[in-house]
């Protein structure tokens, strides 16, 4: 699957430019101009990564980033800034706030997308899940495909597995049904019958999962997310 950045940036021709150039290099793009936007489609679109100008109009790209980190749907998306020269000390407070990188403007394009790679591949290993995870009486094999709960296997189907898999990737973030539904079935269009698909599917999981099924938390008119920690 394609990965998809997001581009943040008021500058018309900076995002024509980015766009060319990242879909030439294989990525998917989405582009926002002002701050606002940029928040709605994070959240919505959840995209790999972004590229977010510290220079926006209404909401700055400073704020942008704080609230990017603050909400626990779009917390782990990594955020390269772009910033002037003259803007050393945002760098600062923005690394502090938890932008992955940043890189000065006027940027070299070759530059950035190292930058873009790198950041991507650091991700993809701070995501890596462990071979075998076992939280309670809940063991789930990722090598084997295997799911145990009480040391007795729990027959799941590929999709069953799937959408375990991808609810504990998510580290407690709670995900969207249409994410759901994007990721494991990968629909575009989710309407209504397709959404209740995956309700369908978390239903089913949640008998077989017995005990341990309050992992699975709904998160009213939303989706829903995995909690590690038992209370
Ligand atoms: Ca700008």
């Amino acid at each position: 699957m394609k990965e998809t950045i997001l581009i943040v940036e008021d500058e018309k021709d900076i995002v024509k430019m980015l766009e060319y150039n990242l879909k030439k290099e294989g990525f998917k793009t989405l582009s926002a101009h002002d701050g606002e936007d940029a928040l709605d489609l994070a959240g919505k679109e959840h995209p790999d990564l972004i590229i977010l100008d510290l220079m926006l109009p209404g909401i700055d790209g400073l704020e942008v980033c704080k609230t990017l980190k603050k909400e626990s749907k779009t917390a782990s998306i990594p955020i390269i800034m772009l910033t002037a020269k003259s803007q050393e000390s945002d760098k600062i407070v923005g690394l502090e706030l938890g932008a992955d990188d940043y890189v000065t403007k006027p940027f070299s394009l070759r530059e950035l997308i190292a930058r873009i790679k790198a950041v991507l591949r650091r991700a993809k290993e701070k995501d890596k899940l462990p071979e075998i995870l076992k939280i309670g009486e809940l063991t789930v094999d990722f090598a084997k495909i295997r799911v145990l709960v009480k040391d007795k296997p729990v027959e799941l189907t590929a999709k069953e597995f799937e959408l375990l898999k991808t609810l504990i990737k998510a580290k407690g973030r709670v995900l969207s049904r249409d994410y759901l539904l994007d990721t494991i079935w990968g629909l575009d269009h989710a309407i209504e019958i397709q959404t209740r698909t995956v309700d369908v599917h978390v239903r089913t999981l949640r008998k077989k999962l017995k005990g341990e099924a309050g992992h699975i938390l709904t998160v009213k008119n939303y989706g829903y997310r995995f909690e590690a920690d038992e209370d």
